[in-house]
């Protein structure tokens, strides 16, 4: 039976407001899937930098992909591990005092060993995983990638080798002497929402016979 929590590890222990802290893997999965993007963190000639860019997770593996010559991708292929983290920001938690004012987020903070993928047939299957993560479905809609195209890209793997989740939610949590004041609390939902699709107007698309794919439809559907 696979072990249903990932951390906390070495690096991963939430001290601050640990009842936030979740580390089930069933959790953490479920974060890292909804996140449109990832910040993956790693020393750039001597400066501790993040940078922002997709991710696609499959079982344990969170993959990382970009140019050849990404230098914080190449940074944490040398450093042979990284630590990545994703947020979801749910919305505003406001309280009487500012102190106590907040914001509702799910966020996951990974750590773990990383390595290239280099087998060609391996790269463009994973390089097709990223393209479902953005949406799901369009990696059957587009044109198969070049030999050319799969070779100009950088892919990393990184095995998930410990994981926590933050968790922040729920009405604030107001100061006793502050709660008779008059001030507005509670809190304000957030979501992400897709608009109308802007077909291209070039090429094929110039006719505005080509309709509009399975995948944006069920997207639009799905909100
Ligand atoms: C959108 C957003 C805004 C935030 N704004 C603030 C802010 O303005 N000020 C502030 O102090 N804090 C803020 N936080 C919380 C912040 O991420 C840290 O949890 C907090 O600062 C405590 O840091 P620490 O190093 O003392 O935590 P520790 O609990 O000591 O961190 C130890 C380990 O716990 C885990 N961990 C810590 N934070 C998170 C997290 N958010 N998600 C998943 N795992 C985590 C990591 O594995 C980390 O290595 C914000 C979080 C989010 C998601």
């Amino acid at each position: 039976m696979s072990n249903p929590s990932l951390g906390p590890g070495p690096h991963t222990k939430i001290r601050r407001l640990p009842a936030k802290a979740d580390y089930n893997e069933d959790v953490i999965y479920a974060i890292l899937d909804e996140a449109r993007f990832c910040h993956v963190a790693g020393t750039v000639d001597g400066l501790a930098m993040a940078l922002p860019t997709l991710h696609a997770r499959e079982g344990r593996t969170l993959y990382l992909h970009g140019n050849k010559s990404n230098a914080i991708l190449n940074a944490v292929l040398d450093a042979g591990r990284a630590c990545v983290s994703v947020t979801l920001y749910d919305g505003l938690r406001l309280a009487r005092s500012g102190f106590e004012s907040s914001i509702a987020y799910r966020s996951v903070v990974v750590v773990g060993p990383t390595r290239p993928i280099e087998e060609e047939v391996e790269k463009a299957r994973v390089l097709n995983l990223f393209l479902d993560a953005v949406l799901s479905g369009r990696a059957s809609e587009v044109r198969p990638m070049s030999e050319q195209e799969v070779r100009l890209t950088l892919v990393v793997a990184l095995v998930i080798d410990e994981a926590s989740a933050k968790v922040s939610r729920g009405p604030t949590e107001d100061f006793v002497e502050d709660m008779d004041l008059p001030i507005w609390s509670g809190t304000v939902p957030a979501r992400l929402s897709f608009g109308e699709p802007v077909p291209s107007r070039d090429g094929a698309m110039a006719s505005g016979d080509v309709p509009l794919p399975e995948s944006v439809r069920r997207l639009l559907e799905q909100q």
